[in-house]
């Protein structure tokens, strides 16, 4: 199984897990809510070949973390993952929108200059502005969208801009993901959990759960001659040699 958006360091029972993700996970990407997250998460999980700690900042709590800013982007250097980074566009967060962008193409530009990152993004409500920055920083790294909840024509867009999509479980409870997911090209596809803040039937979503989206994948990629579990394998593989 792989886990590309995993917020393990949130689970009541992180430490006790870890060690079950790595031997169940052949990889899972970690990422981190804020930049102090990111340092102690990384020195913790360190060990684990075969998973990673991404550099982070969450839109949601961009406020209470503003102070952390320098610290972010002078951390970039220091690591090929940044996530979870990104917009949200939701009425709660109006206030903050434009520091919101401030900061991600604060982001986008130090990536720039490192040569490349690969960043896992949140889009909410905010497929379009997230597009436009990512096209004012062509060289910033392959973008990787998460949990994409835009239109059709939003996708559109993405993929032509060479974006990256992370799809979960909770995505294919709605008719409407589950019809997008089937235009978007199998080979920029990984599986997610977005655990533990997203849920599998009510109940605590682990990092080694994602079955139902490879069964799902599985059944609209008839026409591949690989399985979906052994593409999106080699989708990782194609992803990290990237940077
Ligand atoms: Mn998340």
């Amino acid at each position: 199984m792989i886990d590309f958006h995993s917020h393990l360091d949130l689970y009541p029972n992180s430490l006790e897990i870890l060690p079950i993700v790595a031997q169940k996970n052949s990889f899972t990407l970690v990422v981190t809510t804020s930049p102090r997250a990111w340092r102690a998460t990384s020195k913790v999980f360190a060990g684990y070949d075969n998973i990673k700690v991404a550099l982070g900042l969450h839109p949601e709590i961009i406020e209470k973390k503003a102070t952390e800013r320098d610290l972010l982007i002078s951390s970039i250097a220091d690591t090929k993952f940044i996530g979870e980074v990104g917009l949200d566009g939701s009425e709660t967060f109006t206030k903050t929108f434009s520091l919101q962008i401030s900061i991600l193409a604060d982001i986008f530009s130090e990536c720039q200059k490192q040569g490349g990152r690969i960043i896992s993004l949140h889009s909410r409500n905010a497929v379009s502005s997230v597009l436009n920055l990512i096209e004012k920083y062509p060289n910033a790294g392959v973008p990787v969208l998460h949990w994409f909840t835009g239109s059709a024509s939003e996708l559109k867009r993405a993929i032509s801009m060479g974006c990256w999509f992370s799809i979960g479980p909770a995505m294919l409870k709605s008719s409407r993901s589950q019809e997008l997911i089937q235009t978007i090209p199998p080979d920029i596809v990984l599986p997610e959990t977005d655990g533990p803040f997203a849920t599998l039937n009510g109940e605590m979503i682990y990092p080694w759960q994602t079955d139902t989206v490879i069964n799902f994948l599985d059944k609209i990629w008839k026409s591949q001659n690989i399985g979906a579990c052994e593409c999106v394998k080699r989708n990782l593989d194609s992803l990290l040699a990237k940077i």
